[in-house]
C-alpha cells in the first residue's frame, strides 16, 4: 500500500489486517484510524512508520509499525505490509506450578515476547532453561536436553528451526550469549510453544499428578472417617 502527496487514505483504509488483539485477545479485523501525513514523512523520512488501528471487536487502539520506502519522483511513500505489532496479547502460563526462580524468568521472557522483543525473549528463554536445569539438580541439563529432543520427535518443527532453537536454549552456559542467532517472529512463536511444552513436561505435569494423588487420598480418608 502507499500514501500519496494528497494524503488520500483510501488505499490504507481499504487494507484490512487481522491480528490477535492485545486488549480483548480475539483474532479481529483492524480499521485504520490514524495515518501519518505525507509532508511530515517527506520532511523527516523515517525508515518505519506507525499507523493506529481500531480493533473491530473491542474498539481499543492497536499500533502497527511498517517499513517504508520513498518514491518522491512519483510523490508517494510505499508502505511495506510486513508489519510489526507494537503490543501483543500477554501470554499466560500456569506459573504457580513452576519453581519460583523458573517462574520469574519465564514471566520476564513472556513480557519480552508480548512486546515483540524477540531476541530479548530468546535470551530470557535461555536463562529460564538454565534456572530449570539448576532446579532439577545434577541431572538437570540432560533432563532438559532429553525433553527438547523428545518434543522434536513428536512435533513438526523443521530441522533448521530446531537447530537454532536448540542453540539458543542449550548450547553453552555463559549467560546472555552475545552471538545467539537472531530470531524472526515466526521462530519466536515456535520457541514459545517449545518452552511451554518443555516446562510443562519438566514441572507442571508432575505437580498436577501429585495434586491429583493428594486429592484422591483425601477423598479416601474422608470416606474412612465417615464410616
Ligand atoms: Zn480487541
Amino acid at each position: 500500500m502507499y500514501l500519496a502527496s494528497d494524503n488520500n487514505p483510501t488505499g490504507i483504509i481499504d487494507k484490512h489486517f487481522r491480528v490477535k488483539c492485545p486488549h480483548c485477545a480475539t483474532v479481529s479485523g483492524l480499521s485504520a484510524i490514524s495515518i501519518p501525513r505525507f509532508e511530515l514523512l517527506r520532511r523527516y523520512q523515517p525508515k518505519t512508520i506507525g499507523i493506529a488501528y481500531q480493533c473491530d471487536a473491542c474498539r481499543q487502539t492497536i499500533f502497527l509499525r511498517f517499513p517504508v520506502t520513498y518514491d518522491f519522483g512519483n510523490a508517494r511513500v510505499f508502505i511495506d505490509e510486513n508489519f510489526t505489532e507494537i503490543e501483543r496479547p500477554k501470554e499466560e502460563y500456569e506459573f504457580n506450578y513452576l519453581p519460583e526462580i523458573v517462574s520469574d524468568d519465564f514471566k520476564e521472557a513472556l513480557t519480552c515476547y508480548s512486546h515483540s522483543c524477540f531476541n530479548a525473549f530468546a535470551a530470557m528463554c535461555r536463562r529460564t532453561i538454565q534456572s530449570a536445569s539448576a532446579e532439577l539438580g545434577a541431572e538437570g541439563t540432560s533432563k532438559v536436553v532429553h525433553q527438547i529432543e523428545d518434543l522434536k520427535a513428536m512435533s513438526e518443527i523443521d530441522d533448521d528451526t530446531f537447530q537454532i532453537l536448540k542453540t539458543i536454549v542449550i548450547a553453552g552456559h555463559d549467560g546472555a550469549h552475545p552471538h545467539l542467532p537472531t530470531l524472526s517472529p515466526e521462530r519466536a512463536e515456535v520457541l514459545l510453544e517449545l518452552m511451554k511444552d518443555v516446562l510443562y513436561q519438566l514441572f507442571v505435569r508432575k505437580k498436577k499428578i501429585q495434586e491429583a494423588n493428594e486429592k484422591r487420598k483425601a477423598v479416601i480418608q474422608q470416606k474412612k472417617d465417615s464410616q
